[in-house]
């Protein structure tokens, strides 16, 4: 399974920058999970293939790319964009994005192929496939409705937490899971900003410590989701909790699983 985080900042000379604004992680160039720099950083490949969008939850960083991504293939889409998400999330995408304010509310409208956008919704804790991959949704703890993924293609798998506080049922499910390749969590601000983590629902590096102990899997695990204005002291603190099997999850690079 190829697994990359796209990139979602350049720096001066147009190189991918590791500044995470954005998350959108696309799978074996063809599902892309959540949306932020989808039609930003896509390859070709990946613009010619991602047709399917499975979401955590609608907050902006998560879904800005995706009425870009949309728009930008419009007139050339002869199957329909699947966007996989709770109920709760595409009431939300309807609402407050494709509500012809914002931008064109594109489940409506149609070109020369038919129909351009088709929501897929999805049910907590019940597996379902998305092309040839098996995904289960698990609510994890964060400011508004939101889930965390574990996917599998049948040989190797991954857990993502998306953005989340403190979990429990999450770690149970990744727990009794098996063929597990590896853990992405997420780790969006430093030890200082434990309120700013806490009122947002979201870790530093002392609370992700103690979540890992809640891990029994022995697998690589990848920290993702820094804030990026706290990249730099976000992986320094990382790194001083020395544990074995964690490490940053680097932007833009393809990993294998
Ligand atoms: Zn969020």
């Amino acid at each position: 399974m190829k697994f990359q985080l796209l990139p979602s900042t350049f720096d001066e000379n147009g190189r991918a920058s590791k500044r995470q604004h954005l998350a959108c992680f696309v799978v074996d160039d063809l599902i892309a999970f959540d949306a932020g720099s989808l039609a930003i950083s896509t390859s070709v490949e990946q613009r010619k293939n991602v047709r399917d969008v499975v979401l955590s939850h609608a907050h902006l960083d998560h879904i800005a790319g995706l009425p870009l991504y949309i728009d930008d293939l419009f007139a050339t889409i002869k199957r329909p964009i699947q966007i996989h998400a709770t109920a709760e999330v595409i009431e939300i995408l309807e609402r407050d994005i494709f509500n012809w304010s914002i931008y064109p509310r594109f489940s409506e409208l149609q070109n020369d192929y038919g129909v351009v956008l088709e929501y897929c919704p999805f049910e907590v804790e019940k597996e379902f496939s998305v092309k040839h991959l098996m995904v289960k949704a698990i609510n994890v703890n964060h400011k508004v409705p939101s889930v965390g993924f574990i996917v599998s293609d049948g040989k190797s798998g991954f857990a993502l937490t998306n953005d989340t506080a403190e979990v429990s049922r999450f770690w149970e499910v990744i727990n009794e899971t098996e063929n597990l390749s590896a853990v992405l969590v997420e780790c969006a601000f430093p030890n200082e900003l434990s309120d700013l983590a806490c009122n947002s629902h979201h870790l530093t590096p002392q609370v992700l410590q103690k979540e890992l102990g809640k891990l029994k899997q022995n697998c690589p695990i990848f920290v993702v989701n820094i804030k990026p204005m706290y990249v730099e002291q976000v992986s320094r603190q990382i790194q001083e909790l020395e544990l074995e099997n964690l490490r940053i999850l680097e932007v833009g690079k393809v990993y294998e699983f």
